[in-house]
């Protein structure tokens, strides 16, 4: 039997072949993947789901799903199928389907200003080439900033976020000074504005803070989690990072309010094996969740050859230690929630789209984010210019006092990688049940195999999201709590 069913038209009274009291019904077009031996994952258009025992698809695709049983009744509900009782299933999944691609009309919202590449830090796994504190060649200037805001606002996005990262940003303070204001005055109320600025908070002062308070700038931090692994992932000449973050933290909630300080970390080789000391480090923060995330391929994690410290199944036990400790958590009244897990449930059980660059398709390259880098040339997205970086520079769209909005965003790279990489069309996602929560990141897949799309039997994205996705669905078909649960961090 062929993975992928083609549509089939057939009569919905029981003739064209059919004998009388047979079901009849046309299937809608779906994608099936196997959930374990017995079960498969059916996934329609709009990235509904549903998990039938093997003999029930077989069933179900040969015609001979009985109308009175419960799968019968679920596939009906959900538009795999259409009866004679069902005449406005296409017109739902059209808006359902409509509802899913709606944020691609909305293009570019989220501009990452890299205002310097300086850093007081010396991460080793850091993602882009850190360069010494007092080098302000690597430094954005205003003349850069004046049109890179410019490109900013010509993005249709009624939302713009714009979000200064570095190096360490605040090396650079008094260019997002200017930013924050002159993108204010440019847009003149038109835009919903937002800023944050990424900062390891280890030269925080209360002169940004007043700042951030005073014009509604958020700050996101890194934490990787206790004092010790902090520290090791984290050195800086007096080996006070955690102490900088913790306090800093602090500092900043009492100055912008709790929710408006988030916090991030990185899984290195000393982080795993404690996963669970991790999350009781947010907790003890009162952060409401964590983002278990992975090392990206990219700048000084493959220099030091970090990134290669471990593999694609040991994060994953890393990881699924982590989230079985999260819903112990909650079991106990504790709510917290596992932010990476959040985003794809609100794809799997939401018409929603979390918005996650790199759980996009088409890919979230210069449509979801985009990346004005400190010497003002543009990237498809920040692990574009780590990249670049890195000395391949395929994803350099333009610069900006070169060229305009026109070319840099319709590039003709970035017009390939795109069209290339739909997954929706791509070779084993095209018959991937798991295609309407997955993304496409011709990044990473260009810079480990030299190709947009990658090969995915190779791909160390898909072997992570396919184990991911197939992971969160057998925990929410195992248990009724744990659903219940995910519908809450879904939504
Ligand atoms: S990358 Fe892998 S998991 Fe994702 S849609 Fe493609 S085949 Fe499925």
């Amino acid at each position: 039997m062929s993975k992928f069913q083609p549509l089939t038209f057939y009569d919905r009274n029981g003739g064209a072949g059919r004998g009388a009291g047979k079901p009849s019904y046309e299937l809608m077009p779906f994608r099936f993947t196997e959930l374990d031996p017995q079960r498969f994952v059916l996934s329609n258009q709009a990235g509904e789901y549903l998990v039938l025992p093997k003999k029930d698809l077989y069933d179900f695709a040969e015609h001979r799903l009985d109308a009175t049983t419960e799968a019968y009744l679920d596939l009906r509900s959900h538009q795999f199928l259409i009866d004679a009782h069902t005449n406005v299933a296409k017109e739902l999944l059209a808006i359902k389907v409509r509802t899913r691609y709606e944020r691609v009309a909305n293009f570019t919202g989220l501009h990452i200003f890299v205002v310097t590449l300086r850093c007081e830090h010396s991460c080793p796994y850091c993602q882009v080439s850190r360069q010494s504190e007092d080098s302000s060649a690597f430094d954005m200037t205003s003349e850069q900033a004046d049109a890179a805001i410019d490109l900013a606002l010509r993005s249709p996005s009624k939302a713009i976020k714009i979000e200064f990262q570095g190096g360490e940003p605040l090396l650079n303070f008094p260019l997002i000074r200017y930013i924050v204001a002159e993108t204010k005055r440019k847009a003149q109320g038109s835009r919903e504005l937002g800023f944050v600025i990424a900062t390891n908070l280890a030269i925080v002062t209360d002169e940004v803070l007043e700042f951030c308070r005073e014009e509604g700038v958020c700050i996101s931090t890194s934490l990787d989690g206790p004092q010790d692994l902090h520290n090791k992932n984290r050195p800086r000449t007096g080996r006070d990072s955690y102490q900088r973050a913790i306090s800093g933290i602090k500092r900043a909630r009492d100055a912008i309010g709790k929710e408006n300080v988030s916090a991030l970390m990185t899984t290195t080789e000393a982080s795993l094996g404690h996963v669970k000391e991790i999350i009781d480090e947010y907790l003890a923060l009162d952060f409401k969740g964590i983002f278990l995330r992975p090392l990206s391929p990219y700048g000084f994690a493959i220099k030091t050859k970090s990134y290669r410290a471990y593999s694609v199944d040991r994060w994953l036990e890393f990881y699924k230690e982590g989230l079985d400790y999260v819903i112990e958590l909650n079991r106990k009244g504790i709510a917290f929630r596992e932010f990476y897990a959040s985003m794809v449930l609100k794809k799997m059980l939401t018409f929603e789209d979390p918005g996650y660059v790199d759980l996009m398709s088409p890919a979230g390259v210069a449509l979801g984010a985009i990346v004005y880098n400190y010497d003002g040339a543009v990237f498809a997205s920040d692990e574009a210019r780590m990249l670049a970086e890195m000395g391949d520079d395929k994803f350099r769209l333009g610069h900006v006092l070169e060229n305009t909005y026109e070319e840099i965003f319709l590039n003709e790279t970035l017009l390939e990688a795109l069209e290339a990489s739909f997954s929706y069309s791509v070779p084993m996602c095209t018959d991937c049940a798991f295609e309407p929560y997955c993304g496409a990141d011709p990044v990473q897949h260009w810079g480990l195999q030299k190709d947009f799309v990658g090969r995915k039997t190779e791909s160390e994205f898909c072997a992570r999201n396919m184990a991911i996705f197939k992971h969160l669905i057998k925990l929410m078909e195992s248990d009724a709590g744990i659903k219940r649960l995910f519908t809450t961090w879904a939504q």
